[in-house]
């Protein structure tokens, strides 16, 4: 968090102290403010279906859980199937530490965790939503990158293929800017497609080796919305929580709450991105 970060944290707690009539602005007021800042507003009254929220529930669990088993992956902070902002279901995680580089095995489980959620999907319901395109387009730009930019792939070396800096600024046709061979571009491509085949594979055998717990957190997250780092942990251990989440607010009372501080950013409302999956640490 910046400096500019952190004033808009406090004054994001300010508010949530000020809607809930309170006098002193306290740590939950301050949690809010992160989850809104990080995951996007909540939109509680958004209203899903029961088969919505239960292919919320599965996608946000495959996510959920490979990024705990993932040895090399940041932790998991936070599952929601509360829609946030864009998405529907928001599993986000977050380092221990500042970070400032990810290693080339960081990345790789990153795209395992990212294809998560879609497994999920399939191992459950045996068909697929578009509910994975902000993943699929967030694991495809990691592996373009990991081959194009940042040398890690053994096939290809220590090159950088393509000007990056030039396509952003100028709508050139690809193939216009391109520094490399017709050759060297299937190259990549299959490359590409070798490091997220590699990563589906790998959920796919996570998932199904993990499918109890794949319930025991999807119906945890249809039960009480949000589910914490402890939650998901006791879960995966020992199959049921320790310390269960408060119930949900029931929607009567957050209704009054909305009409009372109409907080919530509708503008979003056509372009739904459901279940996407928060990048690392962002
Ligand atoms: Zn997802």
């Amino acid at each position: 968090f910046s400096g500019a970060d952190l004033e808009n944290l406090v004054n994001e707690a300010a508010l949530f102290a000020a809607r809930g009539d309170k006098r002193l602005v306290r740590m939950e007021e301050f949690d809010k403010a992160k989850d809104k800042i990080m995951m996007g507003a909540e939109r509680k009254s958004m209203v899903m279906s029961e088969k919505e929220k239960r292919n919320t529930a599965y996608h946000e669990s495959g996510h959920a859980i490979i990024g705990r088993l993932m040895p090399d992956h940041d932790p998991v902070y936070k599952v929601t199937i509360i829609p946030r902002g864009r998405a529907l279901g928001v599993t986000m995680f977050l380092p221990e530490e500042d970070k400032y580089t990810q290693r080339k095995y960081e990345m790789l489980d990153h795209l395992v965790v990212a294809m998560g959620g879609r497994v999920a999907e399939e191992i459950v319901f045996g068909d697929v939503t578009n509910g994975a395109g902000g993943d699929i387009k967030m694991a495809t730009d990691i592996a373009r990158k990991m081959v194009c930019q940042w040398g890690m792939s053994d096939d290809l070396g220590m090159v950088e293929y393509g000007d990056h800096q030039e396509h952003k600024f100028l709508a050139r046709d690809m193939t216009a800017t391109r520094s490399y061979s017709e050759n060297t571009a299937q190259k990549i491509d299959s490359e590409v497609k070798r490091l997220i085949d590699t990563a589906y594979n790998k959920a796919r055998e996570m998932l199904l080796s993990h499918r109890e717990e794949l319930d025991l957190i999807a119906h945890a997250l249809l039960e009480y919305e949000t589910l914490g780092a402890s939650h998901v942990k006791d879960l995966m251990d020992d199959g049921e929580m320790s310390d269960p989440p408060a119930s949900p607010t029931p929607p009567e009372l957050d209704t009054v709450n909305k009409k009372k501080n109409n907080s919530e950013d509708s503008s979003l409302g056509d372009d739904i991105n459901p279940g996407e999956l928060s990048p690392v640490g962002a």
